[in-house]
C-alpha cells in the first residue's frame, strides 16, 4: 500500500507518533519526520492512529481520500485486559498519553485526552466516566470538559493544587497511598512536581505520568532529569518507594508503554534508581 504521510513545521516534538508508529516516524533533531513508508495495512493503520493522536495536527496524508476510508472509532485501543489507550493527545499537556480503565464499578480516565465528539461517544458506549485521575498538574488538558459531560469526580493531589484544580471533587493530602477502588491504589511520588502521584492497578499496571518512563536510547527505565520541576532527590526517594510494589506494565505520560514480568520489572526499577543517583 503506497504511503502518503508527512509531518509539517507545527510539530512540537512531543514524541507521540514515533512511539506509536516507530516504523514510519522518527525524531530528526527537534521534530518528527516520516522516514519509511508504511507498506502493510497494519503499519498504515498504526500510522493513522498516530495521525489521530498528534496533539497539533501536524501529520497529514497527501491523498486525503485515504483517510475517508478509515474508521474514526479506533480509540480507545486495548492495551491488555480492561486497560486502553484513549489516543487524541492534547497540546495543552504537551502530547501526554491518556489512558482508560474500563471497570464495572465505574470507568477511570487517567490524565486527559482532547475532547473530541468521536472519543466522547466511544467513552459513552463504554459506560461513561466515574473518575478522572490526574497524575499531576501538567496533564489536565480537557479534564473539565469531560467532567461537565460525564459528571465524573476529578482527583489530584494537593501538592499540585493550582487555581484550575482547587475546586476538584477529591484533593488528596499527605504521603500515604490512597485506595481509589479495591483494585486501584494512588501512590504519592513527589519529585517531578510536588503533588505527583502514580496509579497502581491490579498490581499489574502502573500509570506513571511524568515520574517514570522507558528510554530507548538508554535501554532501561528512567526519569526526566532535565524536566524535573520540583526536587530530583525527592524523586529518587519516590522511585525507591515503588520497589515495595509489584507491577508488569509501565504506562507513562510520555514515551512507549513497556512490559516486563514482575521480577524483571523490579530489576529495571533498581537500574533506574542507580542511574538516577549517578
Ligand atoms: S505526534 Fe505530532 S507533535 Fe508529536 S512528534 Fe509527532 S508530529 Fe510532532
Amino acid at each position: 500500500m503506497a504511503s502518503s504521510f508527512f509531518t509539517d513545521s507545527s510539530c512540537i516534538d512531543c514524541g507521540t507518533c514515533y512511539w506509536m508508529a516507530p516504523k514510519t516516524f522518527k525524531r530528526d533533531e527537534d521534530a518528527s519526520v516520516v522516514y519509511s513508508d508504511p507498506n502493510t495495512p497494519e503499519d498504515w493503520m498504526t500510522s493513522y492512529e498516530a495521525l489521530l493522536s498528534c496533539p497539533t495536527n501536524s501529520i497529514g496524508v497527501t491523498d486525503k481520500s485515504l483517510l475517508s476510508k478509515k474508521p474514526a472509532e479506533v480509540f480507545p485501543r486495548l492495551i491488555e485486559d480492561n486497560v486502553f489507550h484513549t489516543g487524541y493527545h492534547s497540546e495543552r499537556s504537551y502530547g501526554a498519553t491518556p489512558w482508560l480503565i474500563q471497570e464495572k464499578t465505574g470507568n477511570i480516565l487517567i490524565d486527559s485526552p482532547r475532547m473530541t465528539s468521536v472519543l466522547k461517544k466511544r467513552i459513552e458506549d463504554m459506560g461513561g466516566l466515574e473518575w478522572q485521575y490526574l497524575t499531576h498538574r501538567d496533564d489536565i488538558a480537557d479534564t473539565d470538559l469531560f467532567h461537565d459531560h460525564f459528571n465524573s469526580k476529578r482527583i489530584i493531589h494537593e501538592g499540585d493544587k493550582i487555581k484550575k484544580t482547587e475546586h476538584y471533587e477529591i484533593i488528596l493530602e499527605g504521603n500515604e497511598p490512597w485506595n481509589l477502588t479495591s483494585d486501584a491504589l494512588v501512590i504519592p511520588v513527589p519529585g517531578h512536581t510536588k503533588g505527583h502521584t502514580v496509579l497502581l492497578y491490579k498490581e499489574k499496571f502502573l500509570f506513571t505520568g511524568d515520574h517514570l518512563a522507558w528510554s530507548h536510547s538508554l535501554g532501561h527505565l528512567y526519569a526526566f532529569k532535565r524536566h524535573c520541576w520540583y526536587d530530583f532527590n525527592k524523586q529518587i526517594e519516590s522511585m525507591e518507594r515503588l520497589l515495595d510494589y509489584n507491577f508488569e506494565w509501565v504506562l507513562p505520560g510520555h514515551g512507549a508503554p513497556v512490559y516486563f514480568p514482575k521480577s524483571e520489572m523490579k530489576s529495571q526499577l533498581k537500574k533506574c534508581i542507580e542511574w538516577m543517583k549517578e
